[in-house]
């Protein structure tokens, strides 16, 4: 068996207030003949970025709906996470090289991983590309028991056409793929039914719950943040599609209308992303010492509660991403009732309502013309922030994704409530 993520106990029952309690019942009726199912939640990695951020919610709320499930991980090596990082970029447009060393490299880890796969599990739900191969292993063996799911956290609208050509005939086996955004999906992709499933964020996890002033001076203490000044946050992985460089010109833009401003920039170093050290330190170059710019990672003690920390005192977050699944981050400052200035792409699109809980941007002129705008304004903050609060509410917490799931597993296995 692979290796197994543990992970703490969660209740169902504990989310009628953030999500009222409709929202639980409605889950609970879709759970209920899906109760004694085995589900086995695969993924690369169980630490930093979004997919691991959501197993961690979903596994625990999953059993406790009475639907067994597993979360393992790949085990992977620096090779192959190299080259599923090339994948990753070439899966959202950038031209990477594709040899067939990668794709050695790839298969190998694959056909190792796939032998640890057990055939006594129900549905399974594979998480990205990273994994994505595995299905493809087993049948040949002649393993391929249960159903199948491809979930896919990115943006495959125009990827690298000799990676993409490697990917599809493995993904078209699947029985289901699920996607965030319909214009996500590729034409290509035949055979597995199509879902259109948003992301969500669990509102009571240490990341979003509620945090006292007195710990938010502390942590803004700790951390030599001055709590009196404005504050802009980005929290994204140090990775050239969050664009932090760009983060960093706006907020230089920003800095001569709010001279006092300060810009935090947290990023965790996943560990199926080695691209990440090497983009912390090409931004913090970009920072050139300036002491206003705090970039922190990981590495430094940021964990879910300074991140929590960080959203609750940002006046303005802002998340300029270029390319961009979903952006758990821009929802988890929404629901801190933060308005939020965001790419103009992809998920980001999809929560962020354009002058009513923040706004889109295309550039990083208009990024910071727009976080002058809001750091002027306290009461259009206010305003924008609520608006955001009440969005996530309604169409970005963990039930409504997790009732989302459970549907179509329903008609893919043929119970229905
Ligand atoms: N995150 C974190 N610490 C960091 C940076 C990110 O805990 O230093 C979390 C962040 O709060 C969010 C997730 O990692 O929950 C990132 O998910 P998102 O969908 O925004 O981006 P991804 O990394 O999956 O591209």
């Amino acid at each position: 068996m692979l290796a197994t993520v543990p992970v703490p106990d969660k209740h169902v029952a504990d989310y009628v207030e953030a999500a009222g309690e409709e929202a639980v019942e409605r889950l609970r009726e879709v759970a209920r003949p899906l109760r004694g199912l085995r589900l086995l939640q695969l993924n690369s990695t169980s630490f930093g970025g979004g997919v691991a951020e959501l197993l961690y919610t979903h596994v625990p709320l999953l059993n406790d709906l009475g639907i067994g499930t597993t979360w393992a991980v790949l085990q992977g090596s620096d090779d192959y996470f190299a080259v599923t990082k090339a994948v990753h970029n070439a899966l959202q447009g950038q031209a990477v090289e594709w040899t067939p060393q990668m794709a050695a490299t790839y298969w190998d880890r694959i056909v190792a991983n796939a032998a640890e796969i057990p055939d006594d599990f129900d549905v399974h739900l594979v998480h990205d590309p990273q994994p994505a191969a595995v299905l493809r292993v087993l049948e040949e063996q002649g393993r391929r028991s249960g159903t199948w799911i491809w979930r896919c956290h990115i943006d495959l609208s125009a990827p690298h056409e000799p990676v993409w050509r490697f990917f599809e005939p493995l993904v078209n086996r699947y029985d289901a793929a699920i996607f965030t955004l319909p214009e996500f999906a590729r034409p290509g992709i035949e055979g597995p039914r199509l879902a259109f499933i948003p992301p969500s964020i669990d509102p009571l996890s240490v990341k979003n719950r509620p945090v006292s002033p007195e710990t938010i001076v502390e942590v803004l203490a700790a951390y030599g943040i001055d709590p009196a000044r404005p504050i802009i946050v980005q929290v994204s992985r140090f990775d050239p599609w969050k664009d932090p460089l760009g983060v960093i010109d706006a907020y230089r833009l920003v800095r001569k209308e709010v001279p006092d401003v300060q810009l935090i920039m947290a990023g965790s170093l996943a560990t199926d992303d080695p691209e990440g050290l090497r983009y912390l330190d090409l931004t913090e170059e970009h920072r050139a010492g300036d002491p206003d710019i705090h970039l922190f990672t990981n590495l430094q003690g940021v964990g879910d509660l300074e991140i929590n920390v960080f959203q609750q005192a940002a006046w303005v977050i802002v998340q300029k991403s270029i390319r961009e699944g979903f952006g758990l981050v821009v929802a988890e400052g929404m629901w801190k009732r933060k308005p939020v200035v965001g790419g103009n792409t992809g998920g980001i699109r999809l929560q962020v309502v354009d002058g009513v809980t923040g706004y889109l941007v295309d550039d990083v002129e208009s990024c910071a013309r727009r976080v002058v705008e809001l750091l002027m304004d306290p009461a259009l903050r206010d305003r924008m922030g609520q608006a955001g609060h009440e969005r996530v509410r309604e169409r970005f917490l963990s039930l409504r994704e997790l009732e989302d799931h459970l549907r179509l597993i329903a008609e893919l296995v043929g119970v229905g409530p």
